[in-house]
Protein backbone atom coordinates (compact mmCIF):
# COMPACT_ATOMS: atom_id res chain seq x y z
CA UNK A 1 0.00 0.00 0.00
CA UNK A 2 1.34 2.95 -0.76
CA UNK A 3 1.90 5.70 1.81
CA UNK A 4 1.10 9.61 1.45
CA UNK A 5 1.87 12.43 3.76
CA UNK A 6 0.57 15.92 3.59
CA UNK A 7 1.44 18.30 5.71
CA UNK A 8 -0.51 21.97 6.63
CA UNK A 9 0.43 24.70 8.50
CA UNK A 10 -1.45 25.82 11.70
CA UNK A 11 -2.30 29.32 10.32
CA UNK A 12 -5.78 31.05 9.73
CA UNK A 13 -7.07 32.28 6.91
CA UNK A 14 -7.64 28.52 5.33
CA UNK A 15 -9.60 29.58 1.76
CA UNK A 16 -10.82 27.87 -1.12
CA UNK A 17 -7.45 28.02 -2.84
CA UNK A 18 -5.97 25.09 0.18
CA UNK A 19 -9.14 23.33 -0.51
CA UNK A 20 -8.89 22.89 -3.67
CA UNK A 21 -5.28 22.39 -4.22
CA UNK A 22 -4.81 20.59 -1.05
CA UNK A 23 -7.58 19.34 1.41
CA UNK A 24 -9.73 17.90 -1.58
CA UNK A 25 -7.27 15.93 -3.40
CA UNK A 26 -6.42 14.46 0.34
CA UNK A 27 -9.77 13.48 0.90
CA UNK A 28 -10.43 12.40 -2.59
CA UNK A 29 -7.16 10.55 -1.89
CA UNK A 30 -8.80 8.37 1.26
CA UNK A 31 -11.00 6.58 -1.74
CA UNK A 32 -8.13 4.89 -3.52
CA UNK A 33 -5.65 2.27 -1.38
CA UNK A 34 -3.72 4.83 -0.37
CA UNK A 35 -2.43 4.80 3.53
CA UNK A 36 -2.27 8.59 4.23
CA UNK A 37 -1.45 10.56 6.99
CA UNK A 38 -2.62 14.38 7.20
CA UNK A 39 -0.05 16.31 9.76
CA UNK A 40 -0.40 19.78 10.96
CA UNK A 41 3.17 21.01 11.62
CA UNK A 42 3.24 22.99 14.15
CA UNK A 43 7.02 23.51 14.95
CA UNK A 44 7.17 24.55 11.57
CA UNK A 45 4.93 27.51 12.45
CA UNK A 46 7.44 28.13 15.38
CA UNK A 47 10.25 29.71 12.96
CA UNK A 48 9.34 32.97 12.46
CA UNK A 49 7.72 35.02 15.46
CA UNK A 50 4.55 33.71 16.94
CA UNK A 51 1.90 33.81 19.73
CA UNK A 52 1.61 30.79 21.67
CA UNK A 53 -2.04 30.93 22.46
CA UNK A 54 -2.50 31.63 18.53
CA UNK A 55 -0.67 28.62 17.99
CA UNK A 56 -3.09 26.35 19.46
CA UNK A 57 -6.38 27.56 18.64
CA UNK A 58 -5.06 27.54 14.94
CA UNK A 59 -3.64 23.86 15.44
CA UNK A 60 -6.94 22.53 16.91
CA UNK A 61 -9.03 24.86 14.23
CA UNK A 62 -7.25 23.45 11.34
CA UNK A 63 -7.66 19.85 12.55
CA UNK A 64 -11.44 20.87 13.04
CA UNK A 65 -11.31 22.08 9.48
CA UNK A 66 -9.80 19.19 8.21
CA UNK A 67 -12.53 16.86 9.80
CA UNK A 68 -14.69 18.97 8.42
CA UNK A 69 -13.99 19.47 5.09
CA UNK A 70 -13.85 15.30 4.77
CA UNK A 71 -10.80 13.84 6.45
CA UNK A 72 -11.65 10.65 7.71
CA UNK A 73 -9.95 9.76 10.67
CA UNK A 74 -10.81 6.19 10.16
CA UNK A 75 -8.89 6.01 7.05
CA UNK A 76 -6.56 8.50 7.21
CA UNK A 77 -3.96 9.67 10.43
CA UNK A 78 -4.30 13.11 11.49
CA UNK A 79 -1.61 14.15 13.96
CA UNK A 80 -0.22 17.27 15.00
CA UNK A 81 3.48 17.24 14.54
CA UNK A 82 4.98 18.08 18.09
CA UNK A 83 2.98 15.37 19.59
CA UNK A 84 5.38 12.70 18.28
CA UNK A 85 8.98 13.81 19.14
CA UNK A 86 10.24 11.31 17.38
CA UNK A 87 10.05 14.40 14.48
CA UNK A 88 12.04 16.56 16.44
CA UNK A 89 14.60 13.48 17.54
CA UNK A 90 15.22 12.66 13.65
CA UNK A 91 15.70 16.31 12.65
CA UNK A 92 18.75 16.17 15.00
CA UNK A 93 19.88 12.85 13.75
CA UNK A 94 19.63 14.14 9.95
CA UNK A 95 21.44 18.03 10.60
CA UNK A 96 24.59 15.63 11.65
CA UNK A 97 24.62 14.20 7.84
CA UNK A 98 23.24 17.89 6.14
CA UNK A 99 25.66 20.72 5.27
CA UNK A 100 25.56 24.40 6.05
CA UNK A 101 25.78 25.26 2.79
CA UNK A 102 22.20 22.84 1.48
CA UNK A 103 19.90 24.81 4.47
CA UNK A 104 21.27 27.88 3.25
CA UNK A 105 20.99 28.16 0.00
CA UNK A 106 17.13 27.17 0.19
CA UNK A 107 15.01 29.54 -1.25
CA UNK A 108 12.21 30.36 1.46
CA UNK A 109 15.21 30.73 3.85
CA UNK A 110 16.85 33.38 1.97
CA UNK A 111 13.25 34.94 1.01
CA UNK A 112 12.22 34.79 4.59
CA UNK A 113 15.76 36.35 6.35
CA UNK A 114 15.65 38.57 3.84
CA UNK A 115 12.34 40.23 5.09
CA UNK A 116 15.10 41.92 8.68
CA UNK A 117 14.39 41.38 11.74
CA UNK A 118 15.97 38.93 13.61
CA UNK A 119 15.83 35.01 11.99
CA UNK A 120 15.62 31.96 13.91
CA UNK A 121 17.93 29.35 13.63
CA UNK A 122 14.85 27.59 13.49
CA UNK A 123 14.27 29.02 10.00
CA UNK A 124 17.57 27.67 8.37
CA UNK A 125 17.05 24.16 9.35
CA UNK A 126 13.20 23.23 8.99
CA UNK A 127 14.15 21.83 5.96
CA UNK A 128 15.69 19.16 7.51
CA UNK A 129 12.91 19.00 10.04
CA UNK A 130 10.55 18.65 7.28
CA UNK A 131 12.93 15.80 5.47
CA UNK A 132 12.45 14.18 9.22
CA UNK A 133 8.87 14.81 9.00
CA UNK A 134 8.95 12.68 5.50
CA UNK A 135 11.36 10.15 5.87
CA UNK A 136 10.01 9.14 9.57
CA UNK A 137 6.68 7.64 8.11
CA UNK A 138 8.50 5.47 5.03
CA UNK A 139 6.15 8.17 2.66
CA UNK A 140 6.70 6.58 -0.38
CA UNK A 141 4.63 10.10 -2.15
CA UNK A 142 4.61 13.41 -0.96
CA UNK A 143 2.11 15.93 -2.71
CA UNK A 144 4.71 19.11 -3.48
CA UNK A 145 3.68 22.21 -5.60
CA UNK A 146 6.25 24.09 -7.03
CA UNK A 147 7.16 26.32 -3.90
CA UNK A 148 7.98 22.77 -2.18
CA UNK A 149 10.04 20.94 -4.44
CA UNK A 150 13.52 22.40 -3.73
CA UNK A 151 12.63 21.02 0.17
CA UNK A 152 11.59 17.76 -1.38
CA UNK A 153 15.21 17.16 -3.38
CA UNK A 154 16.83 17.96 0.08
CA UNK A 155 15.28 15.20 1.61
CA UNK A 156 15.69 12.83 -1.39
CA UNK A 157 19.11 14.07 -0.80
CA UNK A 158 19.81 13.55 2.76
CA UNK A 159 17.61 9.88 2.47
CA UNK A 160 20.08 8.79 -0.33
CA UNK A 161 23.11 10.00 1.26
CA UNK A 162 22.15 8.19 4.51
CA UNK A 163 21.43 5.38 2.78
CA UNK A 164 25.07 4.85 1.16
CA UNK A 165 26.95 5.98 4.44
CA UNK A 166 25.47 4.13 6.72
CA UNK A 167 23.50 1.32 5.74
CA UNK A 168 19.79 0.65 4.11
CA UNK A 169 17.47 3.45 6.68
CA UNK A 170 15.27 5.17 4.74
CA UNK A 171 12.41 5.06 1.87
CA UNK A 172 13.30 7.63 -0.42
CA UNK A 173 10.40 9.73 -1.54
CA UNK A 174 8.71 10.60 -4.59
CA UNK A 175 7.13 14.08 -4.95
CA UNK A 176 3.85 13.53 -7.28
CA UNK A 177 1.53 16.34 -8.32
CA UNK A 178 -1.76 17.24 -6.48
CA UNK A 179 -4.65 15.41 -8.64
CA UNK A 180 -6.04 18.64 -8.50
CA UNK A 181 -3.43 20.79 -10.43
CA UNK A 182 -5.80 23.82 -9.44
CA UNK A 183 -4.46 27.07 -8.78
CA UNK A 184 -6.95 29.61 -7.23
CA UNK A 185 -5.76 33.35 -7.72
CA UNK A 186 -7.16 35.84 -5.97
CA UNK A 187 -9.64 37.56 -6.48
CA UNK A 188 -9.00 41.32 -6.32
CA UNK A 189 -6.06 40.68 -8.11
CA UNK A 190 -6.17 37.93 -10.11
CA UNK A 191 -2.86 37.19 -11.44
CA UNK A 192 -1.59 36.07 -8.25
CA UNK A 193 -2.38 33.36 -6.41
CA UNK A 194 -5.10 33.12 -3.52
CA UNK A 195 -3.04 33.36 -0.56
CA UNK A 196 -3.23 33.27 3.04
CA UNK A 197 -1.16 35.60 3.60
CA UNK A 198 -2.69 38.71 1.49
CA UNK A 199 -3.57 41.84 3.60
CA UNK A 200 -6.48 42.16 2.51
CA UNK A 201 -9.56 39.92 2.82
CA UNK A 202 -11.88 40.75 -0.29
CA UNK A 203 -9.66 38.44 -2.77
CA UNK A 204 -9.65 35.31 -0.64
CA UNK A 205 -12.73 33.17 0.07
CA UNK A 206 -12.50 31.84 3.75
CA UNK A 207 -13.77 28.47 4.30
CA UNK A 208 -15.95 29.69 7.23
CA UNK A 209 -16.60 33.26 5.40
CA UNK A 210 -21.25 33.08 5.20
CA UNK A 211 -22.82 32.70 2.15
CA UNK A 212 -23.36 36.75 2.27
CA UNK A 213 -19.64 37.52 2.47
CA UNK A 214 -18.94 34.98 -0.14
CA UNK A 215 -21.68 36.57 -2.47
CA UNK A 216 -20.04 40.12 -2.01
CA UNK A 217 -16.70 39.06 -2.66
CA UNK A 218 -17.60 37.00 -5.67
CA UNK A 219 -19.97 40.05 -7.21
CA UNK A 220 -16.79 42.59 -6.77
CA UNK A 221 -14.55 40.21 -8.02
CA UNK A 222 -12.07 42.24 -10.62
CA UNK A 223 -13.10 41.13 -14.40
CA UNK A 224 -12.07 43.00 -17.65
CA UNK A 225 -14.07 45.30 -20.30
CA UNK A 226 -14.16 42.01 -22.72
CA UNK A 227 -17.38 41.05 -22.02
CA UNK A 228 -16.91 37.78 -23.25
CA UNK A 229 -16.84 34.66 -21.21
CA UNK A 230 -13.99 32.86 -21.90
CA UNK A 231 -10.95 30.57 -20.53
CA UNK A 232 -7.93 32.96 -21.49
CA UNK A 233 -5.82 33.37 -17.69
CA UNK A 234 -3.34 35.64 -20.38
CA UNK A 235 -6.03 38.42 -21.45
CA UNK A 236 -8.87 37.41 -18.73
CA UNK A 237 -7.15 36.47 -15.78
CA UNK A 238 -10.34 37.34 -13.40
CA UNK A 239 -12.66 35.26 -15.81
CA UNK A 240 -10.47 32.15 -16.46
CA UNK A 241 -10.56 32.42 -12.39
CA UNK A 242 -13.83 32.44 -11.85
CA UNK A 243 -14.41 29.47 -14.68
CA UNK A 244 -11.56 27.72 -13.13
CA UNK A 245 -13.24 27.89 -9.61
CA UNK A 246 -16.37 27.12 -11.26
CA UNK A 247 -15.32 23.59 -12.92
CA UNK A 248 -13.52 22.67 -9.66
CA UNK A 249 -16.55 23.14 -7.21
CA UNK A 250 -19.05 21.50 -9.99
CA UNK A 251 -16.69 19.12 -11.22
CA UNK A 252 -18.35 19.88 -14.97
CA UNK A 253 -17.00 21.90 -17.65
CA UNK A 254 -18.59 25.71 -17.09
CA UNK A 255 -21.41 25.95 -20.00
CA UNK A 256 -21.93 29.55 -22.39
CA UNK A 257 -22.25 32.54 -20.66
CA UNK A 258 -23.96 35.31 -21.71
CA UNK A 259 -22.35 38.20 -19.16
CA UNK A 260 -20.40 38.30 -16.21
CA UNK A 261 -23.45 38.53 -14.30
CA UNK A 262 -24.85 35.15 -14.57
CA UNK A 263 -21.12 33.34 -14.49
CA UNK A 264 -20.69 35.28 -11.37
CA UNK A 265 -24.04 33.82 -9.81
CA UNK A 266 -23.38 30.51 -10.86
CA UNK A 267 -19.51 30.74 -9.19
CA UNK A 268 -20.94 32.29 -5.78
CA UNK A 269 -23.61 29.31 -6.15
CA UNK A 270 -21.04 26.50 -6.37
CA UNK A 271 -18.67 28.14 -4.34
CA UNK A 272 -21.53 28.07 -1.17
CA UNK A 273 -22.56 24.55 -2.20
CA UNK A 274 -19.52 23.24 -1.50
CA UNK A 275 -18.49 25.41 1.69
CA UNK A 276 -22.16 24.89 3.04
CA UNK A 277 -21.56 21.42 4.62
CA UNK A 278 -17.74 22.42 5.83
CA UNK A 279 -19.12 25.20 7.80
CA UNK A 280 -21.94 22.95 9.48
CA UNK A 281 -19.53 20.23 9.80
CA UNK A 282 -16.90 23.19 11.43
CA UNK A 283 -19.84 24.23 13.70
CA UNK A 284 -20.75 21.06 14.73
CA UNK A 285 -17.37 19.98 15.79
CA UNK A 286 -16.66 22.99 17.87
CA UNK A 287 -19.23 22.33 20.03
CA UNK A 288 -16.95 19.20 21.27
CA UNK A 289 -12.86 20.04 21.13
CA UNK A 290 -12.39 17.19 23.31
CA UNK A 291 -13.25 15.01 20.20
CA UNK A 292 -10.74 16.63 18.17
CA UNK A 293 -8.15 16.05 20.54
CA UNK A 294 -9.26 12.69 20.58
CA UNK A 295 -8.60 12.08 17.12
CA UNK A 296 -5.10 13.73 17.00
CA UNK A 297 -4.55 11.43 20.14
CA UNK A 298 -5.60 8.38 18.17
CA UNK A 299 -3.55 9.41 15.05
CA UNK A 300 -0.53 9.55 17.24
CA UNK A 301 -1.15 5.84 18.54
CA UNK A 302 -1.77 4.79 15.08
CA UNK A 303 1.51 6.20 13.55
CA UNK A 304 3.80 6.27 16.58
CA UNK A 305 5.53 2.40 16.21
CA UNK A 306 6.91 3.07 12.60
CA UNK A 307 7.89 6.57 13.84
CA UNK A 308 10.06 4.68 17.33
CA UNK A 309 10.99 2.28 14.25
CA UNK A 310 12.89 4.41 11.44
CA UNK A 311 14.23 6.22 14.81
CA UNK A 312 15.38 3.24 15.79
CA UNK A 313 16.63 1.93 12.25
CA UNK A 314 18.71 5.17 12.51
CA UNK A 315 20.18 5.57 15.68
CA UNK A 316 21.86 2.31 15.39
CA UNK A 317 23.11 2.77 12.21
CA UNK A 318 24.84 6.28 13.29
CA UNK A 319 26.37 4.25 16.36
CA UNK A 320 24.70 5.18 18.77
CA UNK A 321 23.39 2.57 21.95
CA UNK A 322 19.92 1.37 21.87
P1 LIG B 1 -0.19 27.28 2.16
O1 LIG B 1 -1.48 28.05 2.19
O2 LIG B 1 0.84 27.96 1.33
O3 LIG B 1 0.27 26.83 3.51
O4 LIG B 1 -0.50 25.95 1.31
C1 LIG B 1 -1.18 24.82 1.84
C2 LIG B 1 -1.57 23.94 0.67
O5 LIG B 1 -2.60 24.57 -0.11
C3 LIG B 1 -0.43 23.64 -0.31
O6 LIG B 1 -0.54 22.29 -0.72
C4 LIG B 1 -0.68 24.57 -1.46
O7 LIG B 1 -0.21 24.05 -2.70
C5 LIG B 1 -2.20 24.69 -1.48
N1 LIG B 1 -2.59 26.03 -1.96
C6 LIG B 1 -2.32 27.21 -1.34
N2 LIG B 1 -2.83 28.26 -2.04
C7 LIG B 1 -3.43 27.72 -3.14
C8 LIG B 1 -4.12 28.28 -4.26
N3 LIG B 1 -4.33 29.59 -4.36
N4 LIG B 1 -4.60 27.44 -5.19
C9 LIG B 1 -4.41 26.11 -5.09
N5 LIG B 1 -3.76 25.51 -4.06
C10 LIG B 1 -3.27 26.30 -3.10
Amino acid sequence: MTKRLTGFQPTGNLHLGNLLGAIRPLVVGQERATETIAMIVDLHAMTMEHDPRTLRACTLEVATLLLAAGVDPKRTALIAQSQIPEHTELHYLLECTAAHGEAARMIQFKEKSAAGGPVRLSLLTYPVLMAADILLYDAQEVPVGDDQNQHLELTRTLALRFNARYGETFVVPEGVRPESAARIMDLAEPTRKMSKSTAGEAGRIGLLDPPETIRKKISRAVTDTAGVVRHDPEHQPGISNLLAILAECTGERPGIYPNYGALKRDVTEAVDALLAPIRKGHAELSEDPGYVREVLAEGKTRVRPAALATVRRARAALGLLD
